[in-house]
Order: structure tokens, then sequence, then C-alpha cells
């Protein structure tokens, strides 16, 4: 099925500035005509696709993306990952280096290249190490990594902690045309946090990681961007603080961008406690629910599935990450798509690793809390509003 006419649908293309109901005409895999009138170029015996009714849009990228392959194919492969992806919408996937070993050479960026062109079914962009082995003690080889073909660096899941590695990671980024990404997390002001510090840790008398080890760490790379004018990318940011400083380096010109996930403006810590607010406030709007509580969702506390890294934070920071996406502060919605086995999670809370599969649901979420809101429209709502 390489020609295909698509005829009705609501054509949207941000880049393009394209919002029209219209059709679309491929031939041999590649879009050949945009237009009302695509019908009429169109050969006489060529498979048609009514989607009256339907949004027809580029194919949608999913920047924060863990496949675990290799070395924990337990929890995903790259042939589950993208059939994961295909399913939730997506054409394409970034996918974070801290596998088992890590992307921090050209011999693995070009093993998983391997892997995503014999079993991988939307395309697979990969990132490298800053540091080796993601220990955040000495450079990775940078230049090499590039040459193999990743799209930036991170060491997502992790953070460097020493800021002058970090300084070094950005000016050798800036030679090689790499943006850099960021997982933010001070170390020892999260020590071993597991859920947001406050109301809600005091009272499940679970650790506190407090929304300040994140904000540290945005302050640094907004300050680290200024030094050396590389563009620093800050991963699934969860706290109102973060929003904030981005918002504030923007105004001065400071290459810095953020990226939210759907579990941080759509959920709150209260979930942790079996008692999330969502589901009878926004949730009541959204759904239109009108004889009480009885039907919405409930949970069990210490759901150790809502168990994040950074942690579903107060209904605040929720706001102020809301806020943030409508007013372009965040561009970037990401999953943070991060699967682990089943009896992995089936412990005590603080023995569960961090992190939820995200894929299938991304988008429903980023529509029912972005769009059916009233917040952004189908166009603002575009992946790639960054561009
Ligand atoms: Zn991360």
């Amino acid at each position: 099925m390489n020609s295909l006419l698509l005829t009705g649908g609501r054509v949207i293309d941000p880049a393009n500035q394209l919002d029209a109901i219209g059709d679309i005409l491929i031939l041999e895999g590649k879009v050949a005509a945009v237009a009302r009138d695509a019908a009429r170029q169109a050969p006489a015996d060529i498979e048609r696709m009514d989607v009256t009714g339907f949004v027809v849009c580029p194919g949608l990228i999913d920047l924060h993306v863990h496949l675990r392959e290799p070395g924990q194919t337990a929890k995903e492969t790259i042939a589950t990952g993208t059939a994961a992806a295909a399913r939730g919408g997506f054409t394409s996937v970034v996918c974070m280096p801290n596998t088992s070993p890590a992307i921090d050479n050209a011999g693995t960026v070009a093993l998983i290249r391997e892997r995503a062109d014999k079993s991988g079914v939307v395309n697979v962009f990969i990132t490298g190490a800053i540091t080796k082995n993601i220990a955040g003690e000495e450079l990775a080889p940078i230049g090499s990594l590039k040459r193999a073909g990743v799209v930036a660096i991170t060491d997502d899941g992790h953070c460097v902690q020493n800021h002058e590695l970090m300084r070094r990671a950005l000016e050798y980024a800036k030679m090689f045309d790499l943006p850099v990404m960021d997982h933010c997390q001070d170390y020892s002001l999260v020590t071993d946090g597991v859920v947001h510090e406050g109301y809600w840790s005091t009272v499940l008398g679970l650790r506190g990681w407090p929304a300040a080890g994140e904000e540290m760490i945005v302050a640094r790379n907004i300050q680290l961007a200024e030094l050396t004018g590389t563009h620093v990318h800050c991963q699934h940011l969860s706290a109102a603080g973060s929003v904030r400083l981005i918002r504030e380096a923007k105004t001065r010109g400071v290459p810095v961008s953020g990226e939210a996930c759907p579990h941080h403006f759509v959920l709150t810590d209260a979930a942790i406690a079996g008692s999330e607010k969502f589901w009878t406030t926004d949730g009541k709007g959204v759904f239109g629910y009108t004889d009480g509580p009885a039907r919405l969702p409930s949970w069990p506390a210490y759901d150790t599935n809502f168990k994040m890294n950074p942690p579903l934070r107060s209904a605040q920071d929720r706001e102020a990450i809301l806020e943030g996406l409508v007013d372009g502060t965040l561009e970037i919605l990401g999953s943070d798509h991060a699967p682990h086995c089943d009896y992995e999670k089936e412990v005590e809370f603080d023995y569960a690793p961090f992190g939820i599969t995200g894929l299938e649901t991304e988008i429903a979420l980023s529509l029912m809390q972005l769009y059916h809101t009233r917040r952004l429209g189908l166009s603002d709502c575009a992946w790639e509003k960054a561009r």
C-alpha cells in the first residue's frame, strides 16, 4: 500500500501553517499533494480512504522514550517499544541512552540502529550519553557519538552533578552542533526521596523529593547555557519553580527549552494516597460526570505505578506545568515511557523502580488536558512546537 488517497480529513500541519479540510495524495510512500483538489491528480485506480471527521497530521515524535534494549529486554525491546509507539500514534521516537551497556560509544549506537532497522516499526532516533556509563565522572566521546548518528546527548535517568564537567560537555556539544538534554535532579537535595516533599509525603511517611532538587539544576543549566551558548533542553519538568525559571530565561534569550509529561500535568501526589482530586474537579468538567464520585476511578494507596522520577507533585505544580504549555514556555510533550516488569513494581513503595509506560496513553491524556479543556487548539498541540 505505497499509494493512497485520503479524502475529507482535517489536515493540520503547523510547520506550514495549514489547518483546513482537504485531501492528501500519497504516491510511492511520499506525500505528493495536499489540497482540496489532490483527488484530481490521483490515478484512477488508487486506493482511497474516506477520513471525514478525522485529523490528518505529520507523524508525531516522542522525544523521551526508554526502549530498554540492549540489556533489559525483560522490560521492553525495540520491537515492543516501537509497536507501543505506533499504537499510541507516533511515527518516531527518540530513545534514551540508559540501557545496559549505556549508549556511550559508537558501537552501541550502531547496534541499536541495526536492531531498529530489523525489528522497529517506527523511526528510532538515538541519544548518546554525556558521560561514560552515565556515571557522571568522565565525558563520553561526544564527537564519535555524533558521527555514529546520535541526535542529542543526555545522561537521562541520571544527572551530571559536577558543574565543571557539565560546562565542558556543553562546550563539546556546541562544537558538534548537538543539543544537550538533561534530567534535572540535584542528588544532595533529593538524596533517596521517593515522592514529592509536601503534605502527602508527611502523611504517608515516605521520603520527600523536594521541588528545589529539580529547580536547582534547571537554574544551573540556564547559567551554563548562557555561558556556553549551547542549547539545553530540560527534560520532564515537574515543578512550578522550574517553569518560572525557564520562562524568565527565555525572555533574556537564553537557549533553553522545557518538556512536560502527561503524568505530571494529569495527576498529583494525592494519587499515591488514593485520594486524587483530579477526577472530582478537572475530570468532572472533561467527562461530564454528574452522578457523584461513585463512577470515578479510584486507586489504592501506595500504588507503585505512581512512583515516577521526578515525582508527581502538588496541584499548584500541575497548574504551572499546564500554564507553561499554554504560554509556550514548555514546547515539548514527551512520555518518559519507562516500562518495568510487574514483579519489580509489586514491592514496597521504597523499593519499586521509578517510571511507567506512557506511549499508548500520551495523546489521549494530552488531548484531554490541553485540547478538550480548551487550553490549546489542535495546531498549538503540535508535538514539534519548538521548531
Ligand atoms: Zn529522566
